[in-house]
């Protein structure tokens, strides 16, 4: 079975322990890959490795780093296809959204931050006669990156792109769940010539290679995607050592329905922003708050529409559906849709593992699920379930619409949909979330700030909020 490698110093190399562990497709259920199992010996040489790349690289001309970060993008494209169906192998993802969303997006991420460093300035504070300040934004050092397993190149690619164009090094670590295109990232920054030491890609278990990340001493930032839970232990860990922390966490986001919306924009999107990527994204809308006049209308042509959602193989172009990506995974989603029925729910669709039979026969597909009949306090409604089912909800005012959006201890995106522009502002300024869409969903511009409130994470991503976290300000006043 082919060995994934990490890439350390500019190399590919095999785990110093020699051990590694199963990469299981979720498709089929079978193991088709082998995972490093790395510890604090390959974190220690993958943190040397960086620290020593860090003085050329941060010293380096902004036009050079960009000109290095714009080849892994244009490699990215070259290999999408090769790429896509990586991805779509290794996550169970129907293979045409790892072609549309995923894979292009990587390739924007180097794109966009390859240019955004040439235009990231920095400010400056005159004090009338007396006295000129401004400021330095300064690399920091080895940046520690670590990415989950929903989106796996498009959101590693989106953290370790803006700590490298920043003029930081890397010590990467992809989800042990979707290693696959990580490795092939570090095919990609050989060919294009990105220098030894620059990102250096252990892969490993969280708990094990992850934490040595953490807790390594020559590494002063932290940009993290994940749950909650760990992101808690990360925060607990990372604070005595006083080191920079961005925390992208989970979410249980709500989808407001007003009656006055564009039914037909609105019914086709919802479908989306529920079952894409099979409800695996944190931007998901889970919880799907309708307005009491058109609550049967939109049940009915929701419901209607969820059936026919065909769920199947992957690489099947007519796949709206495919594999969530882990046994436990889907045994995790299987058992809130238990709960979701013993706190009263009644299922309208779906509910049960889908048997797609075939090669698949042993694949960890779920039919689309979807819920009713839940007080919006439940833990149905409550905690984050991440997987392809959603819950309806009935509301009378948008007071209360508000009100059950906000009850969560969550607070990352929303959605709304109405044709009220006056209600639309009114609505989106009192939603406790980070994002919020009005009338679309994951409409996306990489230069607005990215990330959640409460528990749903710490500090912004995208645009120059990321260059801003790669970078440590230092105020400089010079008295004339
Ligand atoms: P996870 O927290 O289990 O793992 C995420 C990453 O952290 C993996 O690479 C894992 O190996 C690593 N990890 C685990 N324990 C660690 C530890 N003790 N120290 C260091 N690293 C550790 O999350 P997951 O199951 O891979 O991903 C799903 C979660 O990610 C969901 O909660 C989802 O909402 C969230 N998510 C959030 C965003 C966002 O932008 N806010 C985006 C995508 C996913």
């Amino acid at each position: 079975m082919e060995k994934l490698q990490n890439y350390i110093n500019g190399e590919l190399v095999s785990p110093t322990g020699g051990a590694y562990f199963e990469n299981i497709e979720p498709a089929t259920g079978k193991a088709y890959s082998l995972i490093p199992d790395s510890d604090s010996h390959d974190v220690a040489a993958a943190t040397r490795a960086a620290k020593a790349a860090f003085p050329v690289w941060s010293s380096m001309s902004i036009q050079e780093r960009s000109d290095i970060l714009l080849r892994v993008a244009q490699l990215i494209g070259e290999r999408q296809e090769e790429l896509a169906l990586a991805e779509s192998k290794d996550n169970g993802k129907p293979l045409k959204l790892a072609r549309t969303v995923d894979i292009p997006r990587a390739q924007a991420n180097f794109h966009f931050y390859a240019t955004a460093i040439l235009h990231f300035a920095s400010e400056s504070h005159s004090m009338g006669n007396v006295a000129i300040n401004y400021t330095l934004r300064e690399p920091i050092g080895v940046a520690g990156c670590i990415s989950p397993w929903n989106l796996p190149l498009y959101l590693f690619s989106w953290k370790i792109a803006p700590a490298l164009a920043a003029g930081n090094t890397v010590v990467a670590k992809p989800s042990e769940v979707t290693p696959y295109t990580a490795f092939l990232l570090s095919k990609i920054c050989i060919d294009a010539g990105m220098p030894k030491g620059v990102l250096n890609i252990v892969h490993g278990l969280g708990p094990k290679a992850g934490a040595d990340i953490i807790e390594h001493d020559d590494i002063p930032m932290i940009s993290f995607t994940g749950g909650t839970a760990t992101g808690e232990w990360i925060a607990r860990t990372a604070a005595p050592k006083f080191k920079k922390l961005s925390l992208e966490l989970g979410g249980k986001n709500p989808n407001i329905i007003f009656a006055d919306c564009d039914f037909d924009d609105m019914l086709r999107t919802t479908l989306r922003s529920s079952f894409a990527n099979q409800g695996q994204i944190c931007l998901c809308g889970s919880r799907i708050l309708i307005e009491r006049s058109i609550y049967d209308r939109f049940k009915d042509a929701f419901v209607e529409q969820v059936k026919k959602m065909k769920v199947g193989d992957p690489q099947d172009e007519s796949s709206k559906l495919g594999a969530v990506v882990s046994k436990p995974h889907m045994e995790k989603v299987l058992s809130y849709i238990k709960l979701a029925k013993e706190e009263g729910g009644t299922v309208l669709c779906g509910g049960k593992q889908a048997n797609v039979g075939g090669a698949f026969a042993e694949g960890y597909f779920l039919e689309p699920t979807v819920i009713e009949g839940l007080p919006h306090t439940c833990r149905t409604n409550q905690e984050e379930i991440f997987g392809p089912v959603v819950t309806l909800m009935p509301f009378d005012t948008e007071e209360e619409a508000l009100m059950m959006a906000n009850s969560t201890k969550y607070g990352l995106a929303s959605s709304v949909w109405t044709s009220n522009l006056k209600r639309a502002h009114r609505v989106a300024k009192e939603l406790h979330t980070g994002i919020v869409w009005v009338n679309c969903w994951l409409l996306r511009d990489l230069r607005t700030p990215f990330g959640g409130v409460k528990s749903s994470g710490v500090g912004r991503e995208g645009g120059f909020e990321a260059l801003q976290f790669f970078t440590e300000p230092k105020n400089v006043c010079i008295k004339y």
